[in-house]
């Protein structure tokens, strides 16, 4: 696919891997969709307006499938088409299991996992009708491997593989394709918050001894993107954690 000119809807964009992946995009002169559940700051959107293309930013929820609706309702009214779809919002809520909640579990899956069904269901028929694009959704090593205290988050994250290649059998034959990708322990937010103990713990483990940089994610995205003949794969951008 060529991206110049596509519309990129990347959920979850205000930050960190988002963020990256929407820049990564708005490089190859894609015309690019901010989402978060609250709007994103016009200093945010200068780093995709920086490149000369068109910036929109629509809040939505993505655990809510009216929300995840009304987001591509109101890309097709004011962008027109839509090209790419990165799931990428997400969230993590660690615990030991006998002490991780109910709302803990539930919550990871109803964002992770069933926000990137949501947004997938509804942006279907828009793109059905175009007869191309792709979607790329954010799974991590951790829903290849599981993880002590991550039962939440491995299981969302495992479940995104799983709808991966399914929904890539199923949008094939509409000219679809859809791949995840799997990333390691990419220096974010998300993993700052852990302890530096446990960071230097990590990457102890990490055959290429360091974190990963959120824009080795987002070149992941562009490739998946660019490249028409792959479907249904998972791409793990790990510095070597988990060979296979
Ligand atoms: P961040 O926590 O930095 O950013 C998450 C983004 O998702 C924010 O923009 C947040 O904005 C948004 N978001 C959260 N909940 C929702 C929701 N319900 N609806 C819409 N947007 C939402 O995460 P990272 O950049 O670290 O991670 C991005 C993705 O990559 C996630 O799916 C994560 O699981 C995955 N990943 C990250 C790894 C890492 O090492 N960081 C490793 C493996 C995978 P707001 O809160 O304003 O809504």
């Amino acid at each position: 696919m060529d991206l110049k000119d596509k519309a990129v809807l990347v959920t979850g964009s205000s930050r960190g891997i988002g963020l990256a992946i929407a820049q990564e995009f708005a490089r190859q002169g894609s015309h690019i969709i901010l989402n978060a559940r609250h709007a994103i700051d016009d200093e945010i959107k200068a780093q995709i307006t920086q490149y000369g293309v068109q910036c929109w930013d629509f809040s939505a929820d993505v655990t809510s499938m009216d929300s995840a609706k009304n987001l591509i309702a109101q890309i097709m009214e004011q962008v027109g088409h839509i090209d790419v779809v990165v799931n990428n919002a997400g969230i993590t809520r660690d615990g030991l299991l006998n002490r991780m909640s109910e709302e803990d579990f539930n919550s990871v899956l109803q964002t992770n996992l069933v926000g990137t069904f949501n947004v997938i269901r509804q942006a279907l028929r828009p793109m059905y009708k175009q007869r191309s694009g792709c979607f790329i959704n954010l799974s991590s090593v951790v829903g290849l491997t599981g993880n002590i205290g991550q039962a939440n988050y491995a299981a969302s994250k495992a479940g995104i593989i799983g709808l991966t290649k399914s929904v890539a059998q199923e949008v094939a034959l509409r000219g679809l394709r859809c791949n995840a990708i799997a990333p390691g322990m990419i220096d974010t937010q998300m993993t700052q918050a852990l302890s530096a103990k446990r960071q230097e713990e990590i990457v102890a483990q990490v055959p290429l001894k360091r974190f990963g940089q959120i824009q080795e994610i987002a070149q992941t995205a562009v490739f998946l993107a660019q490249n028409d003949y792959i479907t249904g794969q998972t791409i793990t951008v790990d510095g070597g954690l988990t060979m296979q």
